[in-house]
């Protein structure tokens, strides 16, 4: 049997392209490696889903996942290892362990993961503490202290939006030089409750129930210092789980990301790609919208509409 589409990851962007692919009769099949809901399975307390002033991450991701099912979601527990176009057969295979599916189109929602300090307590204090997304958990440091660490654009901007929130916000970078824009530079200097611990790595992460410290060592002086903090914001990079689509063709950015169009359409006619493996600000409600745009393409890459834009004309 041939599908219709294929969506490899079941996060918010794979579980919204399947709701549309559903209401629109797409056959299709959901890989998922991990557990359906994805990152968003982590999150404590979510504040910006639109229609919920605040609902647990897990929760949302189960609601999702329970829509999609409804709406007749497949998903096999399985991660897909490659994509290959089967030329013979006019559309692509999907290998999964042993298994090899078949469909006209690729939704490729893998996702990204966030590149890990690595020290002792990181894990301990993920969602008690530790954060990985200012725009999701800022405001739980109204009035605190927080520390950033990473010294690119990101870090930085981070930083001074941080600063609205946090009465302390410590940038600590491994280097003297940052890596971000100057004029990202400069506002983060001008910020008055920003200040900068240059040349600095981050040991170990200390608490009880929640972040309570740092230490701290100087690379150069190699001093060590324990900070008081409530929360730390890891701004060290992200990994996109792109090599499976780059293998088959999909072009890719200067950090790995998916390029799309505004259809979500990839380099590959028949791929599309959505959610946080395409480089785009990383939320679920992004990630959703853009799976529903991928979805709704890929209905009309399927029923071979003209290429055009994804909504479909009522
Ligand atoms: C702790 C935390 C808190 C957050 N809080 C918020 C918040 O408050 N508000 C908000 O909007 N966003 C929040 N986010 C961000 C949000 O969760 C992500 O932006 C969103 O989940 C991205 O969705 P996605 O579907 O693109 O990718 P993901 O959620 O990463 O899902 C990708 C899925 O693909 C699967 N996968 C990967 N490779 C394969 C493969 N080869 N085969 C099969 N499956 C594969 C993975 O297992 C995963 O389930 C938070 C994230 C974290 C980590």
């Amino acid at each position: 049997m041939i599908y219709d589409l294929i969506v490899i990851g079941a996060g918010p962007a794979g579980l919204t392209a399947s709701i549309y692919a559903s209401r629109h009769k797409l056959k299709h099949v959901v890989f998922e490696s991990g557990m359906c809901g994805g990152q968003l399975s982590m999150a404590t307390h979510v504040e910006n889903w639109p229609g919920e002033k605040q609902v647990m991450g897990a929760e949302l991701a189960k609601r999702m996942e329970e829509q999609a099912r409804a709406l007749g979601m497949e998903v096999r527990c399985q991660p897909v290892s490659d994509i290959v176009k089967d030329e013979e057969n006019n559309c692509f295979c999907c290998l999964a362990g042993n298994d090899r599916v078949q469909a006209k189109s690729v939704i490729i929602a893998m996702g990204a993961s966030h590149r890990k300090l690595g020290v002792i307590g990181e894990d301990a204090f993920v969602g008690k503490g530790i954060s990985y997304c200012a725009t999701c958990d800022a405001p739980f440091f109204n009035g605190k202290v927080v520390a950033v660490i990473g010294g690119g654009d990101s870090a930085l901007t981070t930083a001074v939006y941080l600063a609205a929130y946090a009465k302390k916000v410590f940038v600590i970078h491994r280097r003297k030089e940052f890596r971000a824009e100057e004029s990202n530079q400069e506002k983060a200097r001008r910020t008055p409750n920003v200040e900068f611990v240059l040349d600095s790595v981050v040991k170990e992460v200390k608490g009880d129930k929640r972040v309570k410290s740092a230490i701290v060592e100087n690379v150069e002086t190699k001093a060590v210092s324990e900070l008081p903090l409530d929360g730390i914001f890891v701004y060290i990079g992200n990994t996109p789980a792109s090599a499976i689509g780059k293998r088959v063709g999909v072009e890719t950015d200067a950090r790995a990301y998916v390029k799309v169009d505004a259809a979500m359409r990839t380099s590959v006619p028949g791929i599309f790609a959505a959610g946080d493996v395409t480089g785009s600000v990383p939320q679920a409600i992004v990630a959703s919208g853009q799976g529903a745009i991928a979805a709704m393409s890929a209905y009309k890459f399927v029923k071979g509409f003209k290429d055009g834009i994804a909504v479909v004309n009522r």
